[in-house]
Parts: C-alpha cells; structure tokens; sequence
C-alpha cells in the first residue's frame, strides 16, 4: 500500500491547524476542494492520508479537521511534480470537486487532530531514524579514512580524528535515542517527547556528518557519483542534500524543539 501524506499547503506549514482544503458533507459523501504542497511521492502512491477542514468556524481550529484516506485515482485528483534538492520528487496536488464515501473518514469528523499528532509521533521517528543512514555513511567515510589516515585525519589526537570519534558517538547515541522512542510508542505514551528529540537529533546530526565529511576528506567529497575517483562514490554528496529534509519534514527542528519543550513542561 504506497501512500503519500497531504498535510502541507501553500500557506500552511509548520501551523498545520491553519490549514483550509475543505471537505463538505453530501448525503453519504465529502466533497473536498483545496491544495496541498509537499505531497512527497504523490506521483506514485495509491493512497492519500489527507487533512482537511470539516468545519471552518470551529475554535480552537483544529478540532475543525479531519482525515481521509483518499484513493489517488478518485476524479478531480491533479499532481504536479517538482524535484526536491534531495532527488525526491514532492508534489503539488490540486483537489476540484473530489468526491469521497463517509466509510474513507480516519477517526471522528472534527476528531482529525488526535489522528494526526499520533501519526506525526511515528514520522518524526522516522525522521529520527536518519541514524541508520548515517551509520552506514560512517562505515563509508572510515573506509576512506582508513586507507589513508594522513592524508585524511592526520595523526593520533588531531582535531579530525576528534571529530570522527565525535561523530560515532553521535550516530550510536541517536539510535539509542530512537530506540528508546521507539519503545515509548510501543507502550503507549505516545513518544510526545522522544519521537521529536529523537528527530531533531538525527535531522542536526545528518547536518553536522555532512560539514564533518567535507572537513575530512575536503571539497572532492562534494562531487557527484557522476564524477571520476569521487571518495566514498558520490554517497557524501548525496548525504548532503538529504540532510536539509530532515530539519524540515514532518516539522522544523524549531517547531519540535517546541514540543520537547512543552512536554517537558517548560515554559513556553
Ligand atoms: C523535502 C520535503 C518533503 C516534504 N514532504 C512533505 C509531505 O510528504 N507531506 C506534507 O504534508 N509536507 C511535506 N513537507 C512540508 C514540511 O512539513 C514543511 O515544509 C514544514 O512543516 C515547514 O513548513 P513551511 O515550509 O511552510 O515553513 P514555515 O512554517 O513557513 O517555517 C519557516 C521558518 O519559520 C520557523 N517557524 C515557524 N513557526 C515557528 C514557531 N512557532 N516557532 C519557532 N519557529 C517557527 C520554522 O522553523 C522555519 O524555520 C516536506 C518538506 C520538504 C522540504
């Protein structure tokens, strides 16, 4: 089942309760009309789990949302694709007249709020998860590393061997991190707390692994997989570019801090 996530909407970003793609209730049906923006893989998913305002005078705003699962062949559908600095293609997605059965509603009318904070808290372990990437990247960059320290880290306690060492301790401790919410989702706490550290840690550790590499091993490891005698095969490069998904999707780093912060019940 490959399904794609219509949150995002061209005013709508880190304020999701704002957002406006309404759905009308006809009879047995919801006609849905409206945009979304960022739909990643909506170019090649079944399904759309879709936000969208049931009820436009509600306050506070969002117990006016609900979600839908909504076929992506149901008429009125359009998506337009773009290519994200990643490779990933995240798509515009118009909705005209859509038409969908009461029995595609996830959750209560109004009650679409809960669905998604508790589909957020998986995302942003997701996102979190960026720590498995990573370490694989870091087998990548020792085996550079180790055919030639000198020319790479230089010698024992120099300020690059500092930084490598500083880099695999931040791999392991994120995976642990997202274990440990990984471990609080299963238990039914929701992971409020870790799924968001966990995400905001891997999303500034996939940044930092990026800068470090580029310290190490110097510009060449910014060239592409196109390009001749590249270390490590382009793969840095690519890590570059899909480090700035992870301080964005599924909510900026800001946002998220926001949240740990709330749940650790700060002030605001
Ligand atoms: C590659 C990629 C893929 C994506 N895929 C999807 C997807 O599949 N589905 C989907 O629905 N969306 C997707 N998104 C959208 C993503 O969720 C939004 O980009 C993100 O939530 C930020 O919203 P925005 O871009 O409107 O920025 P804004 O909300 O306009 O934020 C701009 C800046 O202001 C800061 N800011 C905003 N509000 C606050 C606040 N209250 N406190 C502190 N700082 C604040 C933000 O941190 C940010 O730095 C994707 C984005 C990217 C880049």
């Amino acid at each position: 089942m490959a399904f794609c996530l219509g949150y995002s909407e061209p005013e709508t970003g880190s304020d999701l309760a704002s957002l406006r793609t309404r759905a009308v209730r006809d009879g047995d049906s919801w006609v849905i009309n409206g945009q979304k923006l960022w739909t990643t893989g909506a170019h090649r998913s079944n399904w759309v789990w879709l936000a969208v305002r049931t009820d436009p005078d509600a306050t506070p705003r969002h117990t006016g949302i609900t979600v839908f699962l909504v076929p992506m062949d149901t008429p009125g559908i359009t998506v337009q694709r773009h290519t994200a600095l990643s490779g990933e293609v995240s798509c515009t997605v118009f909705y005209d007249d859509v038409r969908v059965p009461d029995s595609l509603r996830v959750g209560e009318a109004g009650g679409g709020w809960k669905v998604i904070t508790d589909a957020l808290a998986g995302e942003r372990i997701v996102m979190g998860n960026i720590a498995a990437a990573l370490h694989r990247q870091l087998d990548d960059l020792l085996a550079v590393v180790r055919a030639d320290p000198g020319a790479t880290v230089g010698p024992r306690g120099s300020a690059r061997r500092q930084r490598l060492g500083a880099l695999a301790v931040g791999v392991q401790a994120n995976r642990a991190l997202v274990a440990t919410a990984i471990r609080a989702a299963a238990a039914g706490t929701g992971a409020r707390v870790e799924a968001p550290m966990a995400a905001v840690m891997g999303g500034e550790l996939a940044e930092e692994f990026g800068e470090a590499v580029l310290d190490i091993l110097g510009p060449d490891a910014a060239l592409s997989a196109a390009a001749d005698g590249v270390p490590g095969g382009g793969v840095f490069e690519y890590g570059l570019r899909l480090a700035v998904t992870y301080v964005i999707g599924g909510g900026t780093n800001d946002i998220q801090r926001g949240l740990i912060a709330r749940g650790l019940g700060l002030p605001r």
